[in-house]
């Protein structure tokens, strides 16, 4: 089997060092396993990408040093697929529509009884509103308009074992290998987090799995901040059955105060420091990388 990494930027702000640090890992990886470095566009989100982030994201990673096999897979090309997908969990009773607005979440989530609401992966941990009782899931067409969650419940009951998959870098408690979630953290933690949005017919979560089966990725070089939506993701590979591949969640790239960078944080984007005069080799050793491998 070929070993398979990917770099899947969102064209929606300048490649900044944590991306860099991301692409370079994978590319790096997929050089010494004499394998294949991918790269996707993940521009889901049409309100926010760009064609000129795009264009800027890809200059910035060739000067990196990096290079990758055409075609470009992007993902405003695969909505038909999203939305089979999307079809197939719909008719197994797997998802049911939310019109819930940001603002219903947050306020029965903040309920008097219920303490703080619970942050997850993807903000406030849904508090399943719109849930129907088990047993009397939707039937009929998908609807076209709304926000499909999926019924963690159901898909606890359809799949059974609790999700599980190899890690390579480390978890956010230093924990490597067969990395194991439970149901009931995945009830609590994550929730009924929606695959569709009423304005997008698709969502990372769903998208991101979908493409990295369709481009046969092994192993998933990402940040620590996404160690929670792999959780999510082994999930959706179960309930399509597709194979889970290997994720290695590495270290998080911070600013000088030890701060997250931010998309926005324009200073440590890769374009700035070009200008400032920078070579590859310097943004490699600011990232305490080994030199290219030839
Ligand atoms: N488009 C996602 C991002 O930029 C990809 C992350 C991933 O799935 O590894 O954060
Ligand atoms: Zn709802």
């Amino acid at each position: 089997m070929t070993f398979i990494t990917r770099f899947a930027p969102s064209p929606t702000g300048p490649l900044h060092l944590g991306h860099a640090y991301s692409a370079l890992l994978a590319h790096d990886m997929a050089r010494s396993k004499d394998g294949v470095f991918l790269l996707r566009i993940e521009d889901i989100d049409q309100t926010r990408s760009r064609p000129e982030w795009e264009a800027q994201i890809l200059n910035d990673l060739a000067w990196l040093g990096l290079n990758w096999p055409a075609p470009v897979m992007r993902q405003s090309d695969r909505m038909q697929t999203y939305s089979d997908a999307l079809q197939t969990l719909w008719q197994r009773g797997l998802l049911y529509p939310c019109t819930c607005t940001r603002r219903d979440v947050a306020a029965s989530a903040s309920a008097p009884q219920e303490g703080a609401p619970l942050l997850g992966p993807d903000g406030i941990v849904y508090p399943g509103t719109c849930r129907p009782a088990p047993g009397t899931q939707p039937k009929g067409p998908m609807p076209a308009d709304t926000a499909l969650r999926l019924d963690m419940r159901a898909a606890e009951r359809a799949i059974g074992a609790p999700p599980h998959f190899t890690e390579t870098g480390a978890s956010p408690k230093g924990e490597t290998g067969r990395i194991q979630s439970d149901w009931e953290q995945v009830r609590q933690g994550i929730g009924d987090i929606a695959l569709a949005r009423s304005a997008m017919g698709t969502s990372y979560h769903l998208s991101v799995v979908l493409d990295d089966a369709a481009q046969s990725v092994t192993m998933v070089p990402r940040g620590a901040d996404l160690f929670e939506a792999t959780t999510i993701h082994v999930i959706l590979q179960r309930l399509l059955d597709l194979p889970t591949p290997v994720y290695h969640h590495h270290r998080l790239i911070r600013d000088g105060e030890g701060k997250r960078l931010a998309k926005r944080d324009d200073a440590r984007a890769i374009s700035r420091y070009r200008q400032d005069g920078l070579t590859p080799a310097l943004i490699r050793e600011m990232l305490d990388m080994p030199h290219a491998p030839s």
